[in-house]
Parts: structure tokens; C-alpha cells; sequence
């Protein structure tokens, strides 16, 4: 069973934001922003490349409650999936990243971003 599973079946413990019946928001044990939370399906799915329109639609309306509970749907957030190994995916259970409570840093002019465009 994979560690988020684990997390659903409370085998490990987590700083719970919002839940429903289908999914579940919780606190990045490693922060990378002020806001830093990680809302996952309960039922498994391996990534992003897997995932169900329901799930997807299910997902969205969830992530818009979990950005107004803690405060960031006016201020802004990034929400991000990485899928697979090129995508840097550790956690192979689908989750997106909710990070927000700064302004977030985005580097256009990285060359490695233009070097196969
Ligand atoms: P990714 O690299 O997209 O697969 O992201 C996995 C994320 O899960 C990382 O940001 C980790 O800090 C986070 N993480 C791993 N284990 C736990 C845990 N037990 N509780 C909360 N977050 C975790």
C-alpha cells in the first residue's frame, strides 16, 4: 500500500485541512511555500496520466473549497501535479501541490526551458 493510501486509512498520521468522501487535504510534511498543501483522491490513482474526468471534476470543486478555507482563492496559489519520472512524481499516488501565501517565483528565462522548443 503506498504512503497516501496509508494516510487515507490513517496507518500514518496528517495535518488534515478538508475532507469529503472522496478526498482529502493535508499539510506537506516539507513546506515549500507559507501555504503548502497536497489534496489527493482517497480511492488510489498511480498520476495525473490515470486520472478520470470524475476524479478530475470531483478534484476541482474540492481544491476551490480547500483555497477558500485557508484563505488564498483572492490572494492566488499554484496548484501543480508532477506526473512520472521526467515530471519529478515521488509519490505515486495523484496529489496536487496548493501552494500559495507568497508570491510565487516563475523563471521564464531558464535556457533548459527552451532547449527542446
Ligand atoms: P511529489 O514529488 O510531487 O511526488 O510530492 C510528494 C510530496 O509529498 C512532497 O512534497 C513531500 O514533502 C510530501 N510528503 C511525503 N510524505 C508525506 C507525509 N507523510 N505527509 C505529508 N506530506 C508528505
Amino acid at each position: 500500500m503506498c504512503i497516501f493510501c496509508k494516510i487515507v486509512n490513517k496507518e500514518i498520521p496528517n495535518n488534515t485541512v478538508a475532507e469529503n468522501e472522496n478526498f482529502l487535504a493535508f499539510h506537506d510534511l516539507y513546506p515549500k511555500a507559507p501555504i503548502h498543501i497536497l489534496i489527493i483522491p482517497k480511492k488510489h490513482v498511480d498520476c495525473f496520466q490515470d486520472a478520470s474526468p470524475e476524479t478530475m471534476a470531483g478534484l476541482t470543486t474540492f481544491a476551490q473549497e480547500v483555497a477558500r478555507k485557508v484563505g488564498v482563492d483572492n490572494s492566488g496559489y499554484r496548484l501543480i501535479t508532477n506526473n512520472g519520472e521526467d515530471g519529478g512524481q515521488e509519490v505515486k499516488h495523484l496529489h496536487f501541490h496548493m501552494l500559495g501565501g507568497v508570491k510565487m517565483p516563475w523563471d521564464h528565462t531558464h535556457e533548459d526551458n527552451h532547449k527542446s522548443l
